[in-house]
């Protein structure tokens, strides 16, 4: 149903501050459900679900579909949308305070299947997307593949390549590969949001590059020569580092990895931080 009808009828209004601009376009709707490459051994994890008007789509081609919505209000109606959905769990929640392993867990006993594995969709709340997907990019059980809907920009710092990459870019691509997959005009939202929009598609590693002892460090590394992302890296990273290394060292260090000191951050690839990272390994350690 039309979601303007759904939100009046319930005496509601999209709540600005949980990043509520539904999605409205079905054309958008099930090529964004098809870009999960839906098969009926899935459990996809919802996040945001709203209205559920992605929800239904999911439920078709997936096994099990979990909707989490952090908004209580919503629920009511999300419930009495997808009531005819047997194979959809409404739950509700923040999604940032919840371990995804333990809703796939429940999932996945009832699909009595061998293995936990699980695919993430949204249209993602704006104000967190970048928390969202480190969240389950760190988590214990990381998505096999996740479709999520992030402002455009947003989309183009995912899928950045050296010369222009962020910590966003650095901690998608360490799990993964991402892929912008369409863009989505405002008007396809209700109600608009001041900008475009874009689909990204994240195939992810099943085994990260790093063991997780040294994930830690690859990020304390990441950030620190992103904290100065003007200043060359010797020197960003002595002193993103707190200067355990001096720049001096720091300069011969990156020198010694093939990765000329002078450079930034913003021009590294994954291979060099990892080089980086352990380039710089037993000072961080002592
Ligand atoms: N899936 C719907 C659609 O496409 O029309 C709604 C998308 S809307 C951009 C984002 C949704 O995420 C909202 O319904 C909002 O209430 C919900 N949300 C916001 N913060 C959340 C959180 N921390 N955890 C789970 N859901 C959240």
């Amino acid at each position: 149903m039309n979601v303007h009808r759904l939100l009046r009828e319930h005496d509601l209004r999209p709540d600005k501050a949980l990043g509520q601009n539904f999605l409205v376009d079905e054309t958008v709707l099930s090529r964004i459900a098809a870009s999960t490459r839906p098969s009926d051994s899935d459990i996809i994890l919802e996040i945001g679900a709203g209205t559920g008007a992605l929800t239904k789509l999911l439920a078709e081609g997936a096994g099990r579909v979990i909707a989490l919505e952090l908004d209580e209000k919503l629920l009511p109606i999300l419930r009495s949308e997808l009531q005819e959905h047997d194979n959809v769990t409404v739950l509700q929640g923040d999604i940032l305070a919840l371990d995804p392993a333990a809703l796939v867990e429940e999932a996945r006993r009832e699909m009595g299947m061998p293995r936990a594995s699980y695919k993430v969709a949204g249209n993602l709340p704006y104000y967190i997307t970048s928390a969202i997907i480190r969240h389950l990019m760190e988590a214990e059980l990381r998505p096999d593949l996740m479709v999520v809907t992030v402002q455009y920009e947003v989309a183009k710092r995912i899928v950045a390549e050296p010369g222009d990459t962020s910590v966003l870019t650095v901690s998608v691509q360490f799990y993964g590969e991402p892929e912008l997959l369409f863009r989505i005009k405002s008007g396809s939202f209700y109600p608009r949001p001041n900008v475009d929009s874009a689909v990204v598609r994240i195939d992810v590693d099943p085994a990260p590059p790093l063991p997780e002892e040294e994930t830690d460090l690859f990020f304390r590394v990441v950030r620190a020569g992103f904290s100065q992302r003007r200043k060359q890296l010797h020197n960003a990273i002595s002193a993103g580092l707190g200067e355990v290394l001096s720049k001096d060292e720091a300069a011969d260090r990156l020198d010694r990895v093939g990765i000329d000191h002078r450079r930034r951050a913003q021009t590294l690839s994954v291979e060099e931080w990892i080089s980086l990272t352990r380039a710089v390994r037993d000072v961080l350690e002592s």
